[in-house]
């Protein structure tokens, strides 16, 4: 690494151009290290920023932020898609509800009435014995024709 001391150039980020620039150091921190520097571009007189760790840092961030984000529109994306698909089906509902128990049959379509979920839409038939049905908030796997 070249040795650094006051008046040589080095690279820094300079907080009011928001760029890696070249810049001038005014004092050392010590031998190996910055302490002020002078933007070449806006003459500005500001604390070394070490363009590599600030590089580091921002694109970090970025990842962090950007997974939040797809986490956070991924889930009520998804919410809403079993609310809306479950209220477009009760709405279709002509023929009424059955009520749910295990020993019930029921086919697909059937609208039925759990005691713990509420309302719900057989949308699958699983096996011989399995429905699945969509209730307002998830879809769950009932058993039936026991
Ligand atoms: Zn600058």
């Amino acid at each position: 690494m070249a040795e650094l001391s006051v008046g040589k150039e080095v690279l820094s980020h300079c907080s009011k151009c928001k760029l890696i620039l070249a810049h001038i150091i005014v004092t050392m921190k010590d031998t190996k290290l910055a302490d002020k520097v002078q933007c070449k571009t806006c003459k500005a007189t500001h604390t070394f920023k070490d363009p590599s760790a600030t590089k580091a840092k921002t694109s970090v961030d970025k990842v962090i932020k950007s997974a939040k984000a797809k986490s956070r529109t991924g889930s009520r994306k998804s919410t809403e898609t079993v609310a809306e698909l479950w209220t477009k089906a009760i709405g279709k509902n002509t023929t009424g509800t059955k009520s749910y128990t295990i020993k019930g049959s029921f086919i697909m379509g059937d609208i039925i009435d759990h005691p713990t979920f509420g309302q719900g839409v057989v949308e699958k038939l699983i096996d011989n014995n399995k429905i699945e049905v969509l209730f307002q908030d998830d879809y769950r796997t009932l058993m039936h024709k026991k």
